[in-house]
């Protein structure tokens, strides 16, 4: 019975991945790419994908076979076959010609010369997450080269553990605006910013930090600053709330794993969201 009740687990699950990707490239958003190549899953449990330099768009004939190949996997014998359609939504690869217009001037310096990174070591991470209507949706993220393996097995370790993460938007849909971003619960990554209260460039700014729930988790600045706003319910940490990242939480063992530091254990500052890889 406990078979049969995973077998259904498993399938709803994948179910639910490929219903999201079909509504995705119904709006027209899909990440998927043409001329993608596959690097077999040699490093690891996740496939990873890394493209060369994409051509364009994805078009809509690509987007649609995508989709019924998915579907047409599942419907035959990924169900039973530990899901190899939620497993090939975890990938990472070079930003198309799109993504750098897009971010340029947004969460990127218009002026490439003026940045401490280049595009070249940017990555585009697309993950699946569990929202906390325990629905699967998309999640976006851009990051550090150095870091999109570890961002890809770290999220597709909390969606197979159903670990809730309400929103996975690229910053460049806040305006790049970290406040706005936070305020709506968004899990974020790169954006070329200098850190709150300071000039020094934050570690989002080399796409080596990530923020996981922000208003669950706020920051914390010196004297007593809150951010964002409107969190200031979650500044307790003793207190009993969802969402709460501590040290018994998966998303923080997780990132350990992993060789992150957490903004949780700093000193003068805190900033729970917050973890980072900067070696
Ligand atoms: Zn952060």
């Amino acid at each position: 019975m406990k078979i049969v009740k995973g077998f259904w687990k498993k399938g709803c699950r994948i179910l639910g991945a490929v219903l999201c990707l079909a509504g995705l490239a119904a709006c027209g958003e899909a990440a998927v790419e043409s001329g993608a190549t596959v690097e077999s899953g040699a490093t690891g449990d996740v496939q990873t994908v890394e493209t060369a330099q994409s051509t364009g768009d994805a078009t809509a004939d690509a987007v649609t076979d995508a989709v019924a190949n998915a579907v047409t996997d599942v419907a035959t014998d990924e169900i039973t076959d530990e899901g190899d359609a939620v497993e090939d939504a975890f990938y990472f690869r070079e930003l198309t010609r799109e993504e750098i217009d897009m971010i340029t001037g947004v969460s990127y310096p218009a002026e490439d010369e003026d940045a401490q990174i280049s595009l070249e070591e940017l990555r585009y991470v697309h993950i699946l997450h569990v929202d906390f209507d325990g629905q699967t949706r998309e999640g976006e993220l851009i990051c550090n080269v150095r870091i999109a393996q570890d961002l890809t097995e770290i999220f597709a370790a909390l969606y197979e553990a159903e670990y809730a993460i309400e929103k996975v938007r690229l910053i460049d849909a806040y305006g790049a605006d970290d406040n706005r971003s936070m305020e709506d619960n968004n899990s974020s990554c790169f954006n070329y910013r200098v850190i709150a209260g300071t000039d020094q460039l934050s570690n989002h700014g080399l796409g080596l930090a990530v923020d996981i729930n922000p208003l669950y988790n706020p920051y914390i600045r010196q004297g007593g600053i809150v951010e964002p706003y409107n969190a200031v319910d979650y500044v307790d940490r003793e207190a009993d709330f969802p969402h709460k990242i501590t040290h018994e939480d998966l998303c923080y063992k997780l990132f350990m794993e992993h060789g992150f530091t957490w903004g949780g254990d700093w000193e003068n500052v805190k900033d729970y969201q917050h973890f980072e890889k900067v070696e």
